[in-house]
């Protein structure tokens, strides 16, 4: 508080005792005097608490007199009452600037000292008439009337003090009495959410056993390898599966020895794949029961699951016997492989019959049938082509297919391509850009297959008299082939599966152009099985660029 607070609350204080009106009235009786009144006097303030004013002297409660100008500064200093009875007659103030400055004769002054023994201010009476005030009465009434002051003013302070302590154990009492109830609210939060957390283990524990049902319904089986250890668990379902024991756990050892030796180094790079670059795994693969030395085709899907660092904790996942499944794959595959090479043969007489019959109708100079045996040439050849990707994902899907690599030019290969595609398609402008010569090692058969069926795919996708342009380049230590199509382009949710078995974009483009989306996933195979990569960008309705890159020859 500063100090005009202070000297305001003093003010009050002095407002609050009762009998401070009586008090200055007495002493104006008794006294004969016509202003009493009580004043705080500080070191630098004097200033009127009480006032009883019968002369006009012009003081209210609040007034203040100047310090210097005023007998109380001496009182302050001295601590001593002053008293005079008649100015004139007094040897030591008929001089003094007060009395004349104020105009009065008579004049009393009591200190008033608090309990603590530090002054207060004075309880005083003037009067501009001399006054009786030398006498034991006058001297003890004030004195009396001071101590009185001063005990009133210690007993407010002791209110004030007590009241605060109140007030504080009351603020006290209210905030404990909140965070009870905080505490409370608190308590019962928590009971909720373990009722809620309980309910939620008992879903949880239901659901498992329901997924542990449908997983050994549905022959399945769950694993787990422990990244640090590559220690396996596996549920009772694979052990059957694999001819274990059920009461043991098989090591890694056994289990690649059940899988089918073909498969094993597949096995062998997704499971480090899977635990260095917690990478997720989806893998077929055939193996051989111990006990029965039956063969049969799993799939196995796994998850790398993290700690909050990032580490890897356990690799884990479930296992389904999809012998059913595969064994029917590769009946259909036989099937479409056997049919396709029946065609074959007929085909390729037809083709003979058709190029003996040109050659004649050449000769006899028979236009009109030279045209349509030309034609019919070409349907032969598509017809070819289709059958030969037919057989192609046969062979692929049996394991058929083999790779003749050897080493040839890239560049050239791309030329030969284009010449033979163009001969036959004279509706799109085809432009090979310049190229280096770029040797790899690969089956050029394939190659060439692949990038005729990117190029038939650019005719077939884009409308005529478009370029399609054909870049071939070295990028880092790969040899990189692009095919870019001004066409109807692809939506990016078609681009993740067009290099899927089947998979056909369909809208009102694509329709009525014919197809059985087998060319890209044909493309995708030859190149992957080449330890190259293919890909597409894209934008709807701009155009397509395809690429493959494949490793140049070492
Ligand atoms: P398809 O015999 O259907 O052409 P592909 O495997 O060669 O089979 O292609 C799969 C699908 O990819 C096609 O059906 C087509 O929708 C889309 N596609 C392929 N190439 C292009 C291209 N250059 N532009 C637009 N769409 C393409």
């Amino acid at each position: 508080m500063n100090q005009q607070s202070d000297i305001q609350a003093d003010i009050e204080a002095i407002g609050q005792i009762p009998i401070v009106e009586n008090l200055l009235e007495v002493i104006c009786r008794s006294t004969g005097m016509g202003f009493a009144a009580i004043a705080r006097v500080t070191e630098e303030h004097w200033i009127a608490c009480s006032v009883r004013d019968e002369i006009n002297f012009g003081l209210i409660p609040g007034g203040e007199l100047k310090l210097e100008t005023t007998i109380c500064h001496e009182i302050r200093q001295s601590g001593r009452e002053v008293i005079i009875d008649h100015v004139a007659d007094d040897p030591q103030f008929c001089t003094h600037h007060t009395p004349a400055m104020y105009g009065f004769q008579s004049y009393i002054s009591m200190p008033i000292i608090r309990k603590d023994g530090s002054f207060f201010g004075t309880l005083c009476a003037i009067d501009p008439r001399p006054a009786k005030l030398q006498n034991p009465q006058t001297i003890n009434m004030f004195k009396l009337f001071a101590d009185l002051i001063a005990f009133h003013l210690n007993a407010i302070e002791q209110m004030d003090t007590e009241y605060k302590n109140i007030s504080d154990e009351r603020r006290d009492i209210e905030r404990r009495e909140i965070f009870n109830r905080e505490l409370e609210a608190a308590n019962r939060k928590l009971a909720e959410t373990k009722r809620e957390l309980q309910a939620a283990v008992t879903r949880l524990t239901e659901s498992e056993e329901k997924l542990l049902q449908a997983i050994e319904t549905g022959r399945m089986g769950t694993w787990s390898i422990d990244p640090a250890t590559t220690q396996v668990t596996m549920s009772g379902f694979i052990k059957e599966m694999f001819g274990f024991p059920t009461d043991s756990e098989p090591s890694m050892e056994e289990i690649m020895d059940a899988v089918d030796p073909d498969y094993r180094q597949m096995l062998i790079d997704v499971l480090s794949n899977a635990i260095s670059n917690h990478q997720s795994s989806d893998t077929e693969y055939p193996i051989t029961n111990r006990l029965t030395n039956e063969r049969k085709w799993v799939k196995a899907t796994g998850r790398v699951f993290l700690d909050a660092n990032g580490n890897a904790t356990e690799y884990s996942g479930v296992l389904m016997d999809i012998t059913e499944r595969k064994t029917d794959d590769l009946r259909k595959n036989d099937f479409i492989g056997m049919v396709s090479h029946e065609l074959k043969t007929p085909l390729t007489s037809l083709g003979a019959y058709i190029q003996m019959l040109y050659a004649k109708a050449q000769k006899t100079e028979d236009v009109f049938t030279a045209n349509a045996l030309e034609k019919a040439n070409t349907q032969v050849k598509k017809m070819g082509t289709m059958i030969n990707g037919f057989l192609n994902v046969s062979r692929l899907e049996s394991g058929k297919i083999q790779l003749l690599k050897m080493d040839f030019r890239l560049d050239e290969l791309v030329k030969e391509v284009i010449a033979e595609i163009s001969l036959v398609n004279p509706s799109h402008n085809i432009i090979f850009l310049p190229c280096q010569p770029l040797t790899i090692n690969a089956d050029s058969d394939k190659i060439g297959n692949v990038l005729s069926n990117l190029l038939s795919n650019a005719i077939k996708y884009s409308p005529k008299g478009k370029n399609i342009e054909v870049v071939c380049q070295m990028v880092d230590d790969y040899a990189q082939v692009s095919v870019h199509d001004q066409g109807m382009g692809i939506k990016p949710h078609d681009i993740e599966k067009l290099f899927n078995r089947f998979y056909r974009v369909n809208n009102k483009h694509t329709q009525h152009i014919s197809g059985f989306g087998i060319g890209l996933y044909l493309s995708a195979e030859i190149i992957e099985r080449h330890d190259g990569k293919i890909w597409v960008e894209s934008e709807s309705g701009v155009g397509s660029t395809f690429y493959f890159s494949l490793p140049l020859a070492g």
